[in-house]
């Protein structure tokens, strides 16, 4: 017997069989959770006394190369993950979602917490501002590491993606996890943690499993911890008075369902590839996962001249789709995730259709295909027709599965509206071939929703489609959806970070952020900073270069060169009736001048120049001024080993040019890719 474990303070948990969870496919059981309780003060105990020492022990940098380590082991032990994932009555390409898509969250979370987060545990969210007239008192950001734990409730859908998208991010932050998986497919979830502990990447406790429920957790959380959950929006509403939570200001971050929608703009024709295109679009979105997805389209709404035609062409899709055990070959659509959602979505459709037409659904002879289906959580794709969608159920009440409801309009202003009768959604879809109506629409659209696709023939080459939530993209959607963000890139490691003001001096902020700021002490280097190795460069050090006066064969050369004769450098009338009252040298020959000032022409450890941010001409170069320039080295970015590439972090160098009476005339960072000694 199949007997899951809870994976609980460094151990496996559970020998006693409790509740029976049945394969989605035939009703054969698959696993049972365990009856052994947990203890939650041992759980969270351990938690805040064993990982969370240990994973402050570790930077930013450090956990996105223990996240990028662990999404090549999981990678290469999918197969495990797929074969269990079959009994949830996946197909192959909705398994693909939740376990590649899963992974390829970690592989994206480790390339921004590379590329993006410190070799510390300190994240400084710049600029800082000036509070006094002298800079010698400036504000920031701070964000640090909580010092909490995670507690992540996810659904039943994506057991596995559901889990990574939430796990990346907190522990790129540094918060040990709990993940509570929905029951139902928590065999799924179980298989991945287990293959994660088997990595041995993550540090003991990290990453603790809870099957079955969730006992006297909430009531012990404390106030550096967070609660994130995935799953109905009644639920959510439960959880999120929870008296603990509210007393203890405990953040609570909630993905519900949402009724999401898809509009056919007035705009497209049959004839035009746009409506071939959002037919496609909406059969996907009811199709995908049977329809159990938190983005999928619920309210389907068609200009009403169109009515028959994308009925017509939705329901000759959907014939098509043939239903049945995904090991069966042919087999397009799976299974809902269990009996009880089977129900579930049967009594939601009948309540739909006590006031829409079903224009395609069980009744038409459904038959899913494979052996000892009769027992299976099979749904057949249902469209449903709503004449009058002002007062559509539809807007409200969700099935949770392969259906979609059609909602003619009659003006596209009336659409706009009928879509923010859904209360907040996570994406909708405008199809649209008029730039100008994609104005017009979606920042209407963009107040009730999470997420926008605007798709046209263009965008459709390479569109990732309605219903996939990306690492890079938010995800969330306000009201119904449950008011909350996650993923967006940065932004999901910040919600798992705690954001702090600071004021002080210049140097002080310098010390705090590990970023010079400018006004802070430096060290002068006796040693050109370019001739240092990145371990040897330190935050602070400076160069103050020699001074060069800028004559009118400058201007003149460098207009020559670059073929720049903008007349405020080359038209004497002109720019004495300017602004500045004179001639100017190029803004790009300050740069070009100022380089030649800094840089130590041998070769040596900086590799390459790569960029420069934040750039800014303040005070104008006349002809005899004299410019000089001051190079800090501002912060230090790690950098992982690459193949075939020297050991390398990157610098990045704060540029001040002045002039002769001390003003600043070009101010900007320049980002250096600079060699580790190691690599030598
Ligand atoms: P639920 O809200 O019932 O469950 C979601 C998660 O919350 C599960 O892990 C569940 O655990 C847990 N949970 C439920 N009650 C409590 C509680 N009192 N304390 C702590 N945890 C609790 O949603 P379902 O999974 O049953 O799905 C129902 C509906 O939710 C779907 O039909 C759909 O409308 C929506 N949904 C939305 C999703 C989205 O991504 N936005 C995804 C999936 C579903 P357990 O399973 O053990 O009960």
């Amino acid at each position: 017997m199949n007997i899951l474990q809870s994976y609980i303070a460094g151990r496996w948990v559970g020998a006693r069989a409790a509740r029976p969870l049945a394969s989605a496919i035939n009703g054969r059981v698959v696993a049972h959770t365990h009856e052994e309780t947990i203890d939650f003060g041992e759980s969270l105990a351990h938690a805040r006394g064993t990982a969370l020492p240990a994973l402050l022990r570790t930077h930013f940098q450090d956990r996105a190369r223990a996240l990028k380590a662990l999404a090549a082991y999981l990678l290469e032990h999918k197969e495990r993950l797929y074969a269990v994932s079959a009994h949830s009555g996946a197909t192959r390409a909705d398994s693909w979602i939740d376990v590649e898509g899963g992974i390829g969250t970690l592989f994206a979370y480790a390339s921004i917490g590379g590329k993006d987060l410190p070799s510390s545990n300190v994240l400084h969210e710049g600029p800082p501002m000036r509070l006094g007239a002298d800079n010698h008192f400036i504000g920031s950001h701070v964000l640090v590491p909580r010092r909490g734990v995670a507690v992540h409730i996810n659904a039943f859908n994506f057991p596995i993606w559901g889990m990574l998208e939430k796990f990346a991010p907190s522990f790129l932050a540094g918060m040990p996890c709990l993940v509570k998986p929905a029951t139902a497919t928590s065999y799924v979830a179980e298989a991945c943690v287990r293959l994660i502990v088997e990595s041995g990447l993550v540090p003991d406790g990290a990453l603790q499993l809870v099957i079955g429920g969730t006992g006297d957790l909430l009531d012990r959380l404390q106030e550096p911890d967070v609660v994130t959950f995935t799953g109905s929006a009644d639920t959510a509403l439960t959880l999120k008075a929870h008296t603990n939570l509210l007393r203890r200001s405990i953040p609570f971050n909630a993905e519900a369902d949402s009724l999401n929608c898809a509009i056919l703009a007035p705009d497209v024709t049959p004839e035009d590839p746009e409506f071939e295109l959002f037919i496609k679009e909406v059969a996907r979105e009811m199709t995908a996962k049977a329809g159990q997805k938190c983005t999928a389209i619920r309210r389907t709404l068609v200009p009403r001249h169109l009515t028959d035609a994308v009925a017509g062409a939705l329901k000759a899709r959907l014939a098509k789709v043939v239903v049945g055990d995904p090991a069966v070959d042919g087999v397009r659509m799976g299974a809902l995730a269990s009996k009880a959602q089977q129900a579930d979505v049967a009594q939601r459709v009948a309540q739909l259709a006590e006031r829409c037409e079903v224009l395609l659904g069980e009744r038409d002879g459904f038959a899913p295909r494979g052996e000892g289906v009769a027992d299976g959580a099979f749904f057949a794709p249902t469209l449903l027709l709503a004449r009058e969608p002002a007062t559509s159920d539809a807007h409200h009440v969700e099935a949770f599965g392969p259906v979609t409801t059609l909602m003619p309009y009659d003006d596209f202003d009336e659409a706009l509206h009928l879509a923010t009768l859904g209360r907040g959604s996570l994406v909708g879809t405008l199809c649209t071939k008029t730039p100008a109506l994609a104005a017009r629409a979606v920042p209407t659209f963009a107040a009730w929703h999470g997420r926008m696709l605007v798709l046209d023939r263009e965008a459709a080459l390479e569109s990732t489609g309605h219903g996939s939530p990306l690492p890079r993209l938010k995800h969330g959607g306000p009201g119904r959806a449950g008011g909350g963000e996650e993923l967006g890139g940065l932004r999901a490691v910040k919600h798992y970070l705690q954001r702090c003001a600071v004021q002080g001096s210049p140097t002080m902020l310098s010390a705090v952020t590990g970023e010079y700021q400018r006004g802070g002490a430096v060290t002068e280097s006796e040693v050109h900073p370019f001739r240092r190795h990145f371990e040897d460069v330190e935050v602070g050090m400076s160069l103050l270069t020699h001074r060069r006066t800028v004559g009118e064969a400058d201007i003149v050369a460098f207009g020559g060169l670059s073929g720049d004769y903008f007349y405020m450098h080359f038209d004497e009338v002109a720019a004495r009736e300017s602004a500045f009252g004179q001639r100017i040298a190029h803004g790009y020959f300050v740069l070009s001048a100022a380089a030649g000032l800094f840089v130590s022409p041998a070769p040596g450890p900086v590799l390459a120049n790569y960029g420069l941010e934040n750039l800014r001409f303040v005070t104008p170069v006349a002809i005899g001024d004299t410019i000089q320039a001051r190079l800090t080295a501002k912060r230090k970015i790690d950098r992982p080993p690459r193949d075939g590439q020297p050991l390398q972090g990157v610098i990045g160098w704060d540029v001040a040019v002045t002039n002769q009476r001390g003003e600043l005339c070009a101010s900007y960072e320049i980002l250096t890719l600079v060699a580790k000694r190691a690599s030598d």
